[in-house]
């Protein structure tokens, strides 16, 4: 191990488990949801508890973005930020289980200001470098359980949060925010499609290899179009059309995992 793999938080490339699993693995929480077992390759990690490290995760992608980008300033221009419901409100009258109630709300008490915190610390780290947004849902929905699930399939609790959120949505500033983080977002999405090379390995997971006939390095996965360009003009020495021809050639998308 490098101390570069030491320092970086978030080392290597994209991982390739489904969007699923890791949401399933960020809610793990002891006593309420189970931990997550993720496997792949030769890399085996089990979570056990999402909130322990990051209740509001904002922060982390917010520098592990900086840091892809050398830790420029300017690397993230809009940060949105989605909070799953302001903890307000307590019932102090809970129907069962009050000793666990207790502990949750004990918890949930201090999850909401660690949350909020991180709310704070990252909207001082962005100030007058990027745009931050942050939606939250602010009654009603801190009084649901973290494993609550009432009626046939949840749906009385599904639609407790759905009926808190579009309340929430109706307020006329949220609304105005919405608008404009949605044009913000459409700018940045513009501006990124002109900008491919960097992002496709990030969005897309996509590798490179050297195509070329008897090249000593045929195996190798190249982290980007630049790194091929730059292996065909120096080691195989080719002209400007045959680099472009053979990059287009070596574009490798991740294997599909049918999930
Ligand atoms: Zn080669």
């Amino acid at each position: 191990m490098f101390p570069d793999d030491i320092l970086e938080r978030n080392p290597g490339g994209p991982n390739e488990y489904p969007i699923w699993q890791v949401a399933r693995a960020t809610l793990a929480a002891p006593t309420f949801f189970k931990a997550m077992r993720l496997e792949e390759d030769d890399e085996k990690a089990e979570y056990i508890d999402g909130s322990l490290s990051a209740k509001n995760p904002s922060e982390e992608a917010y520098r592990s973005v900086k840091q892809l980008s050398d830790n420029n300033q300017k690397a993230v221009k809009i940060l949105v930020s989605i909070g799953s419901g302001k903890n307000l409100e307590a019932d102090p009258n809970p129907s069962s289980g009050f000793l666990l109630f207790a502990m949750y709300m004990k918890l949930a008490a201090k999850w909401a200001s660690q949350s909020e915190a991180t709310h704070q610390t990252v909207l001082d780290a962005t100030r007058r470098v990027a745009d931050y947004f942050r939606f939250e849902v602010e009654h009603g929905i801190g009084k649901i359980r973290l494993d609550a699930w009432q009626g046939k399939k949840g749906i009385k609790t599904l639609q407790l949060i759905r009926i808190k959120t579009e309340v929430y949505l109706q307020i006329p500033e949220v609304q105005k925010q919405i608008t404009l983080t949605a044009r913000h977002l459409v700018d940045v999405r513009r501006a990124r499609s002109t900008q491919l090379d960097r992002w496709e390995r990030f969005c897309q997971g996509v590798d490179y290899v050297c195509c070329m006939e008897f090249c000593d390095y045929k195996d190798e996965k190249f982290k980007g179009r630049q790194h091929l360009r730059r292996h065909l003009e120096q080691v195989h020495q080719s002209d400007p059309a045959v680099v472009e021809f053979m990059t287009d050639q070596g574009k490798r998308f991740p294997p599909d995992t049918g999930d």
